[in-house]
């Protein structure tokens, strides 16, 4: 069965003024949806893999075909990224609270500790990628920039292993026509925009 496009779980307008309206509609419509489009494209050459998930299948790109690999790589890691992009932000914004401020306390020292290094991690990534705050299978707290669309799920491809809760889109098409090149710009409004509900949501479901 084809991949269906999540669909956006607010209005394209519900993120202004920190990511406006336009930039949200030609994100997801667009460029996600074109990751979509593409992974069942590369699938359908290989209908022996129709009854994985895209977890199963980043999670072991190794047992891929060679033909469709780059594809499955970048697209079903697109996919699943903006999956969790979208999730995780809300107008709402706040703080994290509860096990999950805790886990952050623990791990990083606190909550501006944290913050700091994921936004670090979120500019300091060069040309296209992500920033995620990942948990091991221990509960503990990570963070991680990848380039391209990959993720912490693709055992033996990212630099390091575990769950994402938490992401950050640093592709310029994420924020170009509001900020152009002012890259730290967009990840310090992002931070307005985090879904910590969903966030300790994730979180919960790992340990
Ligand atoms: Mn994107």
């Amino acid at each position: 069965m084809a991949f269906t496009l999540a669909p956006l779980p607010y209005a394209f307008n519900a993120l202004e003024p920190h990511i406006d309206a336009r930039t949200v509609e030609i994100h997801h419509d667009k460029h996600h949806a074109a990751y979509v489009t593409n992974l069942n494209k590369a699938l359908e050459k290989h209908p022996e893999l129709s009854s994985k998930t895209i977890v199963e299948l980043i999670g072991n790109l190794a047992a891929v075909p060679e033909d469709i690999r780059t594809a499955v790589r970048n697209n079903g890691g697109g996919t699943l990224n903006h999956d969790l992009f979208w999730q995780t932000m809300s107008a709402k914004g706040g703080k994290p609270a509860g096990a999950l401020a805790g886990a952050i306390d623990k791990s990083f020292g606190s909550y501006d500790a944290f913050r700091e290094k994921l936004s670090a991690a979120a500019v300091g990534q060069f040309g296209s990628g992500w920033a995620f705050l990942l948990v091991d299978g221990a509960g503990k707290l990570d963070i991680l920039s990848t380039p391209g669309h990959d993720t912490p799920l693709m055992k033996g491809v990212a630099a390091k292993t575990g769950t994402p809760i938490l992401v950050v889109d640093v592709w310029e098409h994420a924020y170009y026509l509001k900020y152009q090149n002012r890259r730290a710009d967009f990840v310090a409004a992002w931070w307005n925009l985090v879904n910590w509900g969903k966030v300790a949501e994730l979180y919960g479901k790992v340990l």
